[in-house]
């Protein structure tokens, strides 16, 4: 009870965070819009057709709900007291980094670690795509 009462805060944090995802992901789909809070509209909005308007609202809809999913996995791990704690090196994650970002699960050190991973992962990808495609245009020809 101790350990769920230390992240009091932050389940506040992570509740108002919902109820605003909830907010903009309705609003999404009752006007078709992308239109959010603190991201830049204008120009491209007003230039887009109603029908690119709509995608625009389906994508904003798919990232909310990643992010509604994220929120609640949160609230799950501070029920079950596993929150805080990063995933890969098991240390306390500090609750300045919680605050700012309270769906995260790894440390800072191993986040940048995976990160750097993935981007290796995502090249090394890249490379094989691009070498399967000149190797099948060299079948080909
Ligand atoms: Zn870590």
């Amino acid at each position: 009870m101790a350990a769920e009462k230390k992240w009091d805060e932050i389940r506040e944090i992570l509740l108002k965070m919902k109820e605003e995802t909830l907010r903009e992901i309705s609003k999404a789909v009752k006007t078709g819009t992308a239109t959010v809070t603190g991201e830049p509209t204008g120009d491209i909005y007003d230039q887009a057709s109603s029908e690119r308007d709509r995608e625009l609202g389906l994508l904003l809809g798919d990232r909310e709900r990643d992010k509604l999913h994220q929120i609640d996995e949160a609230l799950l791990r501070i029920a079950e007291g596993e929150y805080g704690i990063c995933e890969e090196c098991e240390e306390e994650i500090p609750l300045g980094r919680l605050k700012a970002m309270p769906f995260t699960r790894h440390c800072v050190k191993c986040k940048s670690d995976l990160e750097k991973l993935q981007a290796q992962t995502k090249r090394l990808e890249e490379e094989r795509s691009f070498r399967d495609i000149s190797i099948s245009e060299e079948e080909e020809g």
